[in-house]
């Protein structure tokens, strides 16, 4: 008897064996040395207790096999953590996921921006040193009617740098019925304590007058700050104060008024069916001296916040130190300059701006497209029955709150899982998927699954629709 027939541990490869083994020199370019022989040192770590216990390693044992597992094993470790995942929920703007999808042409230009060197603070006309701000402010102020313009990270970054260059150690004057959250700790009242402003409250939360606003005007005031409630609605017996009649009130006291609208829509929201979303034109017309909106609500560019209004305070913002620290990187100012672009012919936008389009997609081909979701998803035989059905959404990202939206979904129900699992299981799979769950099934919206994803969808729920996984 050969030796390894009586001491099976002796049967064992080497890691250098297994290293030698095709799927691990395969994989060596991909993961390097030091990783594979890492996970070579786990497999025989369990095969020796595999053997230890008793156990028939049945050809799980050679060099080649522990090779394959070896690969395998790295595959799903070393899988980005971030990816790509088709939102199947309807929610446009899912901040969990994102946000804002971008337009093509604008995904380009980060793209373009990301690969290589380009003229981000470089006057090619003179050859000289010039602003990154400088060409998102054209497109701004043409798009706006502002004078000027600059933009951050986030409208949050907007919001703290405004206060900050125009009323650090001075008061601003907000109504009780503005003072918001955003979700993830984005209170007003926190905001004005960093930028070094103090905040005072005026009016009520369903009321607030004009009057209010006047008499808590002092020496120390330094701005008048409107806030659009974004995420939430004051109905009924209320009672508010226009920019217009702000900005006159702010004119007559010398204060600039400063005008946070959010979302940062372009266009008339009352189009797609949505009223009361303020545009930032119209706010600059009605006399707001800045403007403040986010980049990735319904304008549909990159996460940014942007800045507009009188030149004297976006010197003032430019000049702040916090500027270095709020300032966006080269990706985020070509996708936004990019989406800006396409801002200018609507019909485009409309087109183009994924956010647009699929807030704007016709009740009719929703139906369409839930059927053939549906139509594909009878092919699967671990799914109980699939019905489609009409529903409402809503816009997300904190846009629009009492305003539903109209849809069509599938709902479906898996004979083996549960429908925790289920979501799980989708969620986890190659690519993932993002539902809602209600009632014990799974519901699709079509809004937001794109066309060309439907295919892949399909065989995701395939997959995980099964008791045991392949992923
Ligand atoms: C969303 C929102 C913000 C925060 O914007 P971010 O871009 O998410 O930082 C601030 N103010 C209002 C009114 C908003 O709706």
């Amino acid at each position: 008897m050969k030796s390894s027939e009586t001491n099976p541990f002796r049967s064992l490869p080497s890691v250098n064996d297994v290293l030698g083994a095709t799927a691990c020199r395969a994989a060596l370019a991909l993961h390097g040395h030091d990783l594979i022989a890492e996970a070579i040192r786990v497999e025989l770590i369990q095969l020796r207790a595999q053997l230890a216990r008793g156990d028939v390693l049945n050809g799980q044992g050679d060099a080649d096999s522990v090779a394959l597992r070896v690969e395998q094993r790295l595959n799903l470790e070393m899988r980005p953590r971030l990816r790509s995942v088709i939102n199947a929920t309807g929610i446009v703007l899912h901040t969990n996921l994102g946000r804002a999808p971008i337009a093509e042409e604008a995904a380009k230009a980060a793209y373009d921006a990301a690969r290589g060197y380009l003229n981000l603070e470089l006057d090619l006309d003179s050859g000289k040193r010039s602003s990154r701000q400088t060409p998102i402010r054209e497109w701004i102020t043409r798009l706006t009617g502002a004078e000027s313009a600059t933009v951050v990270n986030n409208n949050a970054a907007a919001t703290v740098i405004a206060l900050r260059a125009l009323a650090q150690g001075r008061e601003v004057i907000v109504s009780r019925g503005q003072l918001i959250e955003i979700g993830g700790s984005f209170r007003i009242p926190d905001i004005m304590g960093v930028s070094g402003a103090t905040l005072r409250e005026v009016g009520t939360t369903n009321i607030t007058r004009l009057r209010d606003y006047e008499r808590a005007i002092t020496p120390q005031t330094a701005a008048l700050l409107q806030i659009h409630t974004s995420n939430y609605r004051v109905t009924g017996f209320t009672e508010s104060v226009t920019t217009a009649e702000l900005a006159t009130l702010g004119k007559s006291h010398n204060l600039p008024v400063i005008d946070d609208i959010g979302s940062g829509a372009m266009l008339d929201f009352n189009r797609f069916g949505f009223d009361g979303e303020p545009i930032a034109r119209a706010s600059i017309t009605s006399g707001a001296d800045l403007v403040l909106f986010s980049g990735d609500k319904l304008l549909g560019g990159p996460q940014a916040g942007i800045l507009a209004g009188k030149k004297a305070f976006i010197e003032r913002i430019e000049k702040d130190p916090l500027m270095r620290a709020f300032r966006c990187d080269k990706m985020t100012l070509a996708a936004l300059e990019a989406t800006l672009r396409i801002y200018l012919n609507e019909d485009r936008a409309l087109r183009e701006i994924p956010v647009l389009h699929l807030l704007s997609l016709p009740i009719e081909e929703l139906r369409r497209r839930a059927e053939a979701l549906a139509h594909g998803l009878r092919t699967i035989e671990t799914l109980a029955p699939v019905e489609i059905l009409e529903d409402v959404a809503f816009v997300g990202g904190g846009s629009l709150p009492d305003q539903k939206m109209k849809t069509w979904v599938v709902e479906i129900k898996s004979d083996e899982l549960g429908d925790d699992a289920f979501a799980q299981a989708l969620r986890l799979g190659n690519p993932a998927v993002m539902v809602r769950v209600r009632d014990g099934k799974l519901v699709l919206d079509v809004r937001t699954i794109f066309p060309e994803q439907i295919d892949a969808l399909i065989a995701a729920v395939r997959t995980a629709s099964r008791r045991t996984q392949t992923r």
